[in-house]
C-alpha cells in the first residue's frame, strides 16, 4: 500500500514502517557519536519503551552503554491491510538494530499496569538477565485499570480550583482562540493521580524487589515535567501536575525500600517537546511552537535523545548530579533559563493567527509531529508501495 499520514486532531492514526525505522537509526547514530556513557547501566528495564522519552532511554542504554534491555509498551501490531502504531514500528526497528549489534533486546507488548505484565517481566529477567541495574519509568497513558479492584480510572487535563482561559492553537484549522477549561472535580483529580501518579511505579519496584531481580546499587527514575508560568495553569498546577507531585512521594518510598541494596530512586524533570503524549495537552502545541523557535535561535533546542543523553551523563551516571531542593534530577535547565522563558512569554503575548508562521516555529512543530509517526523523514520514498508488515516482530 501507499502509506500517507492520516491525522485526526492531535493524533495520527497510521504510521510508516521505514520512516519510524529511520527515526530510530537517527537516534542510535546520535548516541554512538556521543561515545560510551562512563559507568553506564548493563541490564535495563524500560517501562514505556516504544516512543518519546522511553525509546530514547532504551537507545541510550543499549547503544551508549552496551546494555541488555527489556522493554514494556502497549502498541498495535500491523495486519496485511493496516499499519502498526508508530511505537510498534519503532520497537521492531530497535530489535533489528540491537540484533545487528549483538545486543540482547526483548519487549513485552502488554498493559504495564497489570499484575500479569509484572509477573511476565520478572520471569523474563530471571530467565535472561539475572538482575537489572536501572529501571526507567516512562509511561504516559490516558487510563489505568486498577490491578486489585479492576476499576478503570481515566486521567483529565484540567486546572484545579478555578476555570482557566488561555490562548490555544487548533493544529487542524490553525485558528488561535481563547479556550476556557473548567476546573476538575475532586474525583477527576484523584483519578488522574491514580493513572499518572506514583502508585504503579511503586508496585513495579515492589514486585521487582520481592522477586530479588534488582542488582545492588540499582537505580530507578520516573519522568516528569514542571514548566513555568505559561504552562502552570494547565500542567504544573493542574491535575497532571498533582499526579506528578505524587511521583515525589513515591520516589521517597522507593528510596527507603532500595536502601537495603544501596539503590536509589529519583524523579527526573525533562523539557517539553513534541511527543504523542504532549500533543494531546491543550496550550502545549502553541507553547512548543514558540519554545522551539526561541531555543533553536539560542542554540539550546533538544529532542528526546539529546535530553536523555544528558540525563545519563549529567545525572544518573555522574558523581555530582544536578539535583534540585526536592532531590530531583534536572534536565529542563535550558528550557527554564529565565532569558528563554522571557522571550517565550513575549512572543506568547504577540502571537496571532496572522503572524503564527512568522513569530513561532509552528512549521517545525508540525514536521516534528508527523515525524513521530514516521512521516516526512528524509530518504524515505513515501510514494513507494510499502508493506505494513515488518520482519522483527515481538
Ligand atoms: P509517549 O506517549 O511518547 O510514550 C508513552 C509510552 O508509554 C509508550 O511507550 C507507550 O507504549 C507506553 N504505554 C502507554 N500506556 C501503556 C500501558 N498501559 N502499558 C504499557 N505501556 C504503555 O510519552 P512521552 O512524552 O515520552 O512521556 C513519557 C514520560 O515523560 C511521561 O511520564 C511524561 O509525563 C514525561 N515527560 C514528557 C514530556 C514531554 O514534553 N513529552 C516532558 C517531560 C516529561
Amino acid at each position: 500500500m501507499i502509506i500517507k499520514p492520516k491525522v485526526r486532531g492531535f493524533i495520527c492514526i497510521n504510521a510508516h514502517p521505514q520512516g519510524c525505522a529511520a527515526n530510530v537509526a537517527e537516534q542510535i547514530a546520535y548516541t554512538q557519536a556521543k561515545g560510551p556513557v562512563a559507568g553506564g547501566p548493563k541490564n535495563v528495564l524500560v517501562l514505556g519503551c516504544s516512543t518519546g522519552y522511553g525509546l530514547a532511554s532504551r537507545i541510550t542504554a543499549a547503544f551508549g552503554s552496551g546494555a541488555r534491555t527489556l522493554g514494556v509498551c502497549f502498541e498495535k501490531p500491523p495486519t496485511e491491510t493496516k499499519t502498526a502504531s508508530a511505537g510498534y514500528y519503532n520497537t521492531a526497528a530497535f530489535h533489528a538494530e540491537a540484533e545487528a549489534a549483538g545486543l540482547y533486546a526483548q519487549t513485552i507488548n502488554g498493559d504495564a499496569f497489570s499484575q500479569a505484565c509484572k509477573e511476565q517481566v520478572v520471569e523474563k529477567i530471571r530467565q535472561d538477565m539475572g538482575k537489572v541495574d536501572l529501571v526507567v519509568y516512562s509511561l504516559a497513558a490516558p487510563r489505568r485499570t486498577d490491578p486489585v479492584s479492576g476499576e478503570v480510572y481515566s486521567s483529565v487535563l484540567k486546572p484545579i480550583g478555578n476555570a482557566y482561559t488561555a490562548k490555544n492553537l487548533n493544529t487542524d484549522t490553525l485558528k488561535i482562540a481563547d479556550i476556557t477549561i473548567e476546573p476538575a472535580s475532586d474525583e477527576e483529580i484523584a483519578a488522574t493521580v491514580k493513572v499518572m501518579g506514583g502508585e504503579d511505579w511503586e508496585l513495579w519496584m515492589q514486585a521487582l524487589a520481592e522477586a530479588d531481580v534488582l542488582a545492588d546499587a540499582c537505580q530507578t527514575v520516573a519522568y516528569t515535567y514542571l514548566g513555568d508560568k505559561l504552562t502552570w495553569p494547565i500542567y504544573g498546577h493542574a491535575t497532571i501536575g498533582k499526579a506528578k507531585e505524587d511521583l515525589d512521594r513515591a520516589s521517597r518510598a522507593i528510596q527507603s525500600q532500595l536502601k537495603l541494596i544501596q539503590g536509589d530512586a529519583r524523579v527526573a524533570v525533562l523539557k517539553a517537546l513534541v511527543t504523542q503524549a504532549s500533543s494531546a495537552i491543550p496550550v502545549m502545541p502553541l507553547y512548543l511552537s514558540i519554545l522551539i523557535r526561541v531555543m533553536t535561535e539560542e542554540g539550546s533546542e533538544e529532542g528526546c535523545i539529546e535530553q536523555i543523553q544528558r540525563l545519563y551523563t549529567e545525572c544518573l551516571y555522574n558523581d555530582e548530579p544536578r539535583l534540585d531542593d526536592k532531590g530531583r534530577f534536572r534536565v529542563d535547565d535550558r528550557e527554564l533559563n529565565p532569558a528563554v522563558q522571557a522571550r517565550v512569554e513575549k512572543i506568547w503575548d504577540q502571537v496571532t493567527e496572522e503572524n503564527l508562521f512568522e513569530l513561532t516555529a509552528f512549521k517545525t512543530y508540525q514536521s516534528e509531529f508527523l515525524k513521530l509517526f514516521g512521516f516526512g523523514v528524509e530518504g524515505v520514498d513515501y510514494d513507494a508501495e510499502t508493506s505494513p508488515l515488518v520482519n522483527h516482530n515481538f
